[in-house]
């Protein structure tokens, strides 16, 4: 069996940060789930799509066989570098858009299936736990207040020399966690054996000790 850690979440609660350096620490793979999501609208309107129900077949045959890969910090598509078009609001919007679409989450298992190698994954999203690994060991579901999720993407944003406002992005991560949790289809929830993480006060040093200590606790599984 090939060890998976799932780390759930909503938008902004830190998740990409500790499951990379939980990954890092225990020198295994890591799976940004949201980024296949938001690959995959990035493809459909690149093809002319619409993001909505009419073009679900379309998108879903896109998603499929989504030519994506991960290089470092580095995402492509195919031989085009779409690392900065798919970290935007916009893109975060239009990738909650595609993946309220059943069949689009049915065409990305088999790839989110595959990033599952030895010596193990830690899986970042938002159905990790619930869908895609059932079966995971260890399976965390990170929260932290609006308010702080929202501050933590401005700072971010400010750091790029992207300009917005607190308000805006409150709004928008309120809006985004809104249709993830309101879909039919794989919501956003933590699974019931998940163990819950508000990190809205913790380091990321000590997010990042409380995952350890939790899997050490799992030894051997
Ligand atoms: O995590 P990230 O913000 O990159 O995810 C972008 C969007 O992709 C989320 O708001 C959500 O709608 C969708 N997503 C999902 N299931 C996942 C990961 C992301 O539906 N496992």
């Amino acid at each position: 069996d090939i060890p998976v850690i799932c780390i759930d979440g909503p938008t902004a609660s830190g998740k990409g940060t500790l499951a990379s350096r939980v990954a890092q620490t225990l020198g295994y793979h890591y799976l940004d789930s949201g980024a296949l999501y938001r690959v995959t609208a990035y493809a459909a309107l690149k093809a002319g799509l619409s993001l909505e129900a009419n073009d679900e077949a379309r998108i879903s045959d896109l998603a499929r066989t989504l030519p994506v890969r991960f290089e470092g910090d580095t995402v492509w598509l195919g031989n085009e570098d779409v690392s900065d078009a798919i970290r935007t609001e916009q893109a975060g919007m239009n990738a909650s858009k595609v993946s309220v679409l059943p069949a689009v989450r049915t065409a990305l298992v088999a790839l989110q299936h595959s990033f599952q190698r030895l010596p193990g994954l830690l899986a970042d999203g938002r159905d990790m736990g619930t869908v895609i690994f059932p079966d995971a060991p260890l399976k965390v579901f990170l929260t932290a207040s609006a308010a702080q999720r929202a501050e933590r993407r401005h700072k971010q944003l400010i750091s790029k020399g992207i300009s917005t406002t607190l308000d805006s992005l409150r709004a928008d991560l309120e809006a985004r966690d809104a249709r993830d949790s309101s879909r039919s289809v794989a919501p956003l929830k933590a699974a019931q054996d998940a163990f819950q993480l508000d990190n809205s006060s913790l380091s990321i040093e000590a997010s990042v000790d409380q995952v350890l200590t939790w899997w050490q606790a799992k030894q051997p599984f």
